[in-house]
């Protein structure tokens, strides 16, 4: 049985919900992850893995939302609240540049006040200063959140946004996209058919946009794939992804801490079952900044064909306790160990390779408090 919906998924086929399931209701994960590398060897036949070099800049952490996942975000009016000034933003940037990244990640809280033209003016400031960097920002909810606070429709904020320098869409987020279990894990946050909305109008505009999937809390498994098939019938509508990312809820610090943490084998097996049911996906990025180096590396041979960006800070995930910090040679040399090149790549999957050699000095000279290797994991917002 279990044979069979392997081979349709390494021969092409699309599969349906059920064989979802029933591979991630098995428990042979060396037969998943070969099936799971035969369709990322189809996919990217290349003898090389790529990465990304950027810096994650969490804007604020005030957040109206309240998500028990989260021990990142402080309430409005909290004294630990903070909303970075502009110069230190504009000085985080300089120094991504600087180091070779082309791109920022820029999210945060749900902040109460901010309307539209504050972050349309962020937006001029950071494209003025830097014309060339791509601005990943913004998830769903935060976009969602503008539309409610500014009292405007989605395409007009959406359009805005680009027209003031928006690069691309993070897939922030998305958890799990299913009402039943974002009901029960957040609180003044998007539901589902906002999420898939926000992204389905920016691909109208022609915009691209990560996908991502955090679990390993609360969800069933038909939830799992109810949340990979409501991706998949977007990206057949849209084509707008550009990869998917999934990671484990990491409980340490949050209101669902007496969650245990999922193992290493229930992340290799969901990635390896995302690779074989997203047919519609190019690319799958490895979390090893969840997993650590050496699952992560191993996630290249789990359908993964990309080891995730580097990033200079990630405070999310900081703030939960599980970070993983890496050198680029690291990375470069967990790519290496598996007998394929590491090549460096930009948010659309382009090569820039010739930027590669002149950042891995710059970056192994940073050493683990500076710049480490960090995958684009997106968690914030
Ligand atoms: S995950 Fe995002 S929306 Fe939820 S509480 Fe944290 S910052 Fe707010």
């Amino acid at each position: 049985m279990m044979e069979k919906i392997l081979a349709k998924a390494v021969g092409g086929e699309r599969l349906t919900m059920q064989e979802g399931l029933d591979l991630l209701q098995s428990s042979d994960l060396p037969r998943l992850g070969h099936a799971a590398d035969a369709v990322a060897r189809r996919l990217h036949p290349e003898d090389y893995r790529t990465y990304n070099i950027d810096r994650n800049i969490n804007y604020t952490n005030v957040c109206t939302a309240v998500c028990d996942f989260c021990a990142f975000f402080r309430k409005p009016k909290s004294a630990d609240g903070y909303v970075l000034p502009r110069d230190v933003l504009l000085t985080k940037i300089e120094e991504t540049k600087r180091l070779g990244g082309n791109q920022i990640l820029l999210q945060g809280g749900l902040h109460p006040e901010f309307k539209l033209d504050w972050y349309e003016d962020l937006l001029r400031d950071i494209k003025h200063r830097f014309p060339q960097l791509n601005v990943h920002g913004f998830s769903p909810p935060e976009i969602h959140h503008f539309t409610k606070l500014n009292r405007l429709p989605l395409r007009t904020v959406l359009e805005r946004l680009r027209a003031a320098g928006l690069g691309s869409i993070p897939g922030g987020g998305a958890e799990i996209l299913v009402d039943r279990v974002r009901r029960e894990i957040t609180r003044g946050k998007c539901l589902s058919d906002d999420w898939l909305n926000v992204m389905r109008v920016w691909h109208e505009l022609g915009g691209v946009s990560s996908a991502t999937m955090m679990f390993g809390h609360v969800e069933t498994l038909a939830e799992r794939i109810e949340h990979l098939e409501r991706l998949r019938r977007l990206q057949d509508e849209t084509a707008g992804f550009t990869a998917f990312i999934g990671w484990t809820f990491q409980p340490d610090h949050t209101d669902l801490a007496h969650i245990p943490k999922a193992s290493p084998f229930e992340y290799l097996k969901t990635q390896a079952v995302a690779r074989l049911y997203l047919d519609n996906f190019r690319n799958v990025q490895s979390s090893w900044v969840t997993q650590g180096l050496k699952i992560g590396q191993l996630a290249l041979l789990f359908g993964a064909n990309d080891m995730g960006s580097l990033m200079i800070e990630e405070n999310v995930v900081a703030e939960a306790g599980t970070v993983h910090y890496l050198t680029l040679d690291e990375i470069r040399n967990a790519i290496g160990e598996l007998g394929y090149r590491p090549r460096q790549r930009d948010v659309f999957y382009k090569l820039v390779d010739d930027q590669t050699e002149r950042f891995a000095i710059e970056a192994n000279r940073s050493g683990p408090n500076g710049a480490g290797t960090m995958p684009d994991l997106e968690l914030a917002g």
